[in-house]
Parts: structure tokens; sequence; C-alpha cells
């Protein structure tokens, strides 16, 4: 999407509300390209269009980052014809930018994931040259234990007799199938197969119950994001990042 409502733009800017972008215009202080504005509800195209605001231009920015908690059910891509995708669940004012998602998720899968529009940035964190750790929960069926640990940190053998790369394999809760109760663990691994955790543990003989990604790189979810919800990065996430 190109255009989106000026008063939108402007109050996601923090210039004012829409009551007061309202105003703004009515007493002819928001010009776009050097017309005065009547409608602060008009289309513009942020990256295109010259906006100013009592005399001083108004510079959007080119680039967002925005970190979303990802819940269950939605894919991970921009569209898709038979279900929901991350994209649908961002507000309008981070999906005007165009962003993709950063990698994918599993539908089934929850947690952090990262959604641009800096191509550049996106390509080196899935550059697989560049083995940027991503860490999971996981909840496992059943037991797990030190030999897990150990093979993980070999790196295991996947269904298609892909050779992993070393993970670590830490068990936060101890299940078993006597008591119903799944393992807890995280695992840190440094490339993205497909299905990749829910592969390796499939390669020693457990099952994947629940996932959730916790961190990419230096990139934590922010534990405040409930799912569904985004947010943008800080300028210190941002500035780790790159
Ligand atoms: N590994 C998986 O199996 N699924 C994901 O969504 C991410 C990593």
């Amino acid at each position: 999407k190109q255009t989106q409502r000026l008063d939108k733009i402007l109050s996601h800017m923090g210039i004012g509300t829409r009551s007061e972008l309202k105003r703004l215009a009515k007493s002819g202080a928001i010009y776009v390209n050097g017309s005065k504005v009547k409608d602060s509800g008009m289309q513009v195209n942020p990256l295109q269009d010259e906006i100013t605001v009592n005399g001083e231009p108004v510079t959007y920015k080119e680039f967002i980052y925005v970190m979303m908690n990802k819940p269950q059910g939605v894919v991970s891509a921009t569209e898709d014809n038979r279900d929901r995708t991350v994209v649908d669940l961002l507000d309008d004012e981070y999906a005007a930018f165009d962003v993709f998602p950063v990698g994918r998720l599993d539908k089934d899968t929850e947690g952090l994931l990262l959604l641009t529009n800096d191509g550049k940035l996106a390509h080196n964190l899935l550059s697989p040259r560049k083995h940027v750790p991503k860490t999971y929960f996981a909840k496992v069926e059943w037991g797990v234990g030190q030999a897990d640990i150990d093979a993980f940190a070999q790196g295991v053998t996947l269904d298609d007799g892909y050779e992993t790369l070393p993970g670590e394999l830490r068990i936060l809760r101890q299940g078993s199938e006597a008591a119903g109760e799944p393992s807890e663990i995280e695992l840190t691994i440094m490339e993205g197969k497909f299905h990749q955790v829910k592969r390796m543990f499939q390669a020693v003989g457990k099952t994947v119950v629940y996932l959730k990604r916790i961190s990419m790189g230096p990139l934590l979810l922010d534990g405040n994001l409930r799912l569904g919800q985004s947010r943008e990065l800080t300028e210190e996430e941002l500035q780790a990042l790159r």
C-alpha cells in the first residue's frame, strides 16, 4: 500500500492526535507538496510527498523494524490464499511500509518475529554464513537427558540426511510420559533449516508439542508483547542488530 491517511502518518510520528491534526489543517498549518491541506484525512505517499507542519518539513523514515510476538495459526508470509498472515496482524501504520518477515516461523510456532522493509538487514540476518544464533523454548514429549544434550552438541542428522551444526540444549524441566508432562527445554541453533527444531528432536526420537522463539541474535522477545502484538525496535535494539 503506497498511500496512507495524512493524519495517521503525522499522529504516528507524534505530531498530534487526529483531532489536533484536524484543527491544524483547518488553521492552514499543514502543506503537502506546497499546497495547503484542507482535509487532514487526505491520502498521501509518505515516501514521496513533501509534508510541512507550521513550516517545518516532516521527514519520514524509509525503513521500519518491527518486533512481533507471533501467535499460532498465522503464516510467516506477506500474502496467503488460505491463511491469515503475520502482516495481516500488523497495524496499518506498520504494514504501510510494505514490511516482510525476516525468516519464517511455522504456522504453529509462536514468538519473536522481526518484520522490516530493509532488505539488506534481512539478508544479513538470514545469511547462512553469518550463523546468527536463534533460541527457542519448546515443550517436548517426553523425557530429555544428557544423551540429547550430547547429540545436539555434536550435530544431528535430519530426515533428509542433512547434518546440523552443533546446537546447545538446556533442560528446564524434565517431563515424563508416565506423568503426562512434556519436558521443557531451550535450544539455541545457528542455522534455520525448514522445521529445524522439530526435526532435530525427531532425530533423537522425541516430538515437539509447543515451540516459541525467544531470541534472534541480540534481539530478545519483549515479554510485554502479548501474542499478536508488535512494536518498533528501539534504537539500541537496532544498533545491536546491525
Ligand atoms: N524450528 C521449527 O521446527 N519450527 C520453527 O518455526 C522454527 C524453528
